[in-house]
């Protein structure tokens, strides 16, 4: 393991040895019970987006590990798949535990590489846990069915069984919620699994896997393999036989891609994909809740969030004093380490920070007005400003892409009907929110988007029991809830005469 030695930051170096102090700062892959390093091969740094300091350089594996995993996984099922649920529950809950005793260590490794401020990193642990905790209860409730035979004296049973391996492949927005929301629902329907996390935010799942281990699951039921070659480990996933499901977050052209490889063996896939999400602001809105609500859903994860709103649809009659309102508090978000008690990270990389800025600059040609920000902070180059631009019109480039930044974009629009069919005009399908006083309107806006989710009144949509997911080309499949733990089983009808 190497570990940089070079810190700027005090409290960086702190936390860094607190994850080592713990064993939970992992550099190899984790394949069959064992943490594979390089033995001379291959590192990459593992960078803090704020600083780009390098914080540790882990193992660049390939196919080669990928495979070996893949064998691990499947040597693993026949006896994880009949091992009976409550055991598998028992599992389950002991891994929530150590992750619930170690969640300050978690939280601290995952805004190190990730950016986000310590708070959100806090949030995010909790709410990973959240899904191990729920499926290691519903591990207990896999139920099948007796259905009414057409053939005297027969039997038709309807009985639930794992799908077999699974392959995830997770990002690097959410590196230890995304893993946890796609492990334990597998892991409970009686799956093994491979993951290959994202190579910008490798830590976290390595930490978390080190915890399942810890709690007794057992070798080759949880196989990691990380690199940088994703089109190589990606490759032998998809490829294999042995393979039976493909769980994916990421981006809809990744996923694309990854859905076409699926193809060739006729692979189950679960997609969580990109979004853009609108957030519309009525006239007749308590305009306090709205801009509480807007600024979660803007800034958090510096706006790189599969949920976070891209276009922001307000009623002309409330236009200006929204977006007035509305910048005055985003431009007084505290912007910093996120170690350091601040309310706004960096973003993740170089090529993020220069897609924000070119749609701004661009929304700026085609005539929009910045309130706020519209750059990075002087003394910090890796933090765009929280931004607030008016005079948005739903042509402009700002308004289809995913911005994955810290940017509100502010349309104006003029009637229910307008909002809805700009909402909808866009190939994503994830999350959508409208603030509105108007009960029948709640009722009507509700059914006219079309999007997987939808915040009324509220931006909260994530948690354990909701199924969370898109429809268009936001994905397919939900995790999370009753529906979530079916993404990995299929049913097998027996017709049993006598
Ligand atoms: P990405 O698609 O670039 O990468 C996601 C993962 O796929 C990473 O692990 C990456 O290494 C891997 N990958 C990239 N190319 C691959 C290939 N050819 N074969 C196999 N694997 C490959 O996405 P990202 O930048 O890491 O994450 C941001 C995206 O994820 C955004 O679009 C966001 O909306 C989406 N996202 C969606 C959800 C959801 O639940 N719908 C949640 C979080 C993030």
């Amino acid at each position: 393991m190497t570990i940089a030695t070079t810190f700027n930051d005090a409290t960086v170096g702190a936390a860094l040895d607190q994850a080592i102090a713990l064993d939970l700062l992992k550099t190899g892959s984790f394949i069959d019970g064992d943490w594979v390093e390089t033995s001379g091969g291959a590192t990459f740094p593992v960078l803090d987006p704020a600083t780009l300091e390098v914080l540790c350089h882990v193992a660049d594996h390939g196919a080669v590990q990928a495979e070996a995993a893949v064998r691990a996984a499947e040597n693993a099922l026949a006896g994880w798949k009949v091992t009976p649920p409550r055991q598998r529950a028992a599992l389950l809950e002991a891994w929530c535990a150590l992750v619930e005793r170690h969640k300050e260590a978690l939280a601290e490794i995952l805004t190190l590489e990730n950016g986000k401020p310590l708070a959100e990193s806090l949030a995010e642990i909790a709410y990973g846990n959240s899904y191990i905790k729920w499926y290691a209860e519903e591990a207990k409730r896999i139920e099948g069915a007796i259905l009414p035979s057409l053939v005297p004296e027969a039997q038709a049973i309807v009985t639930r069984e794992p799908v077999g391996v699974v392959a995830a492949i997770t990002p690097w927005n959410f590196p230890s919620a995304m893993l946890a929301r796609k492990v334990a629902p597998a892991l409970a329907a009686g799956c093994t699994i491979v993951v290959k996390p994202s190579d910008e935010t490798p830590l976290s799942a390595l930490a978390l896997t080190e915890l399942a281990a810890r709690a007794g699951i057992p070798a080759g039921v949880i196989n990691v393999v990380i690199g940088k070659d994703a089109p190589a480990i990606g490759g032998v996933f998809t490829g294999s036989d042995r393979v039976r499901k493909v769980s994916f977050t990421g981006s809809t052209s990744v996923g694309k891609l990854l859905l076409a490889q699926c193809a060739g063996t006729v692979k189950k896939a679960s997609m969580e994909l990109g979004g853009n999400a609108p957030f519309i602001v009525f006239d007749d809105a308590d305009l306090d809740k709205a801009i509480d609500g807007l600024m979660v859903c803007k800034y958090r994860n510096a706006g790189q969030v599969c949920t976070a709103t891209n276009r922001v649809l307000v009623q002309r009659g409330v236009y200006e004093k929204f977006a007035e309102a509305f910048a005055k508090r985003a431009e007084a978000l505290k912007v910093g380490h996120g170690l350091n008690q601040c309310e706004l990270g960096p973003l993740i990389n170089d090529a993020s920070l220069s897609k924000v800025q070119n749609l701004v600059d661009s929304a700026v040609a085609d005539g929009a007005r910045v309130l706020c920000g519209g750059t990075t902070a002087e003394d910090m180059p890796k933090h765009y400003l929280p931004t607030v631009m008016t005079g948005i019109t739903a042509e402009m480039q700002i308004t289809g892409t995913e911005v994955f930044g810290p940017v509100a974009a502010l349309i104006p629009f003029e009637t229910e009907e307008e909002a809805i069919a700009i909402a909808n005009s866009t190939e994503y399908g994830l999350a959508s929110y409208f603030y509105t006083q108007d009960s029948a309107r709640m009722w009507r806006v509700k059914d006219a988007l079309e999007f997987g989710m939808v915040g009324v009144n509220t931006c909260a949509l994530g948690n354990e029991i909701a199924p969370f997911g898109g429809v268009k080309e936001s994905g397919i499949g939900r995790e999370g809830g009753r529906e979530g733990i079916e993404e990995y089983l299929e049913s097998k009808y027996a017709l049993m005469a006598p």
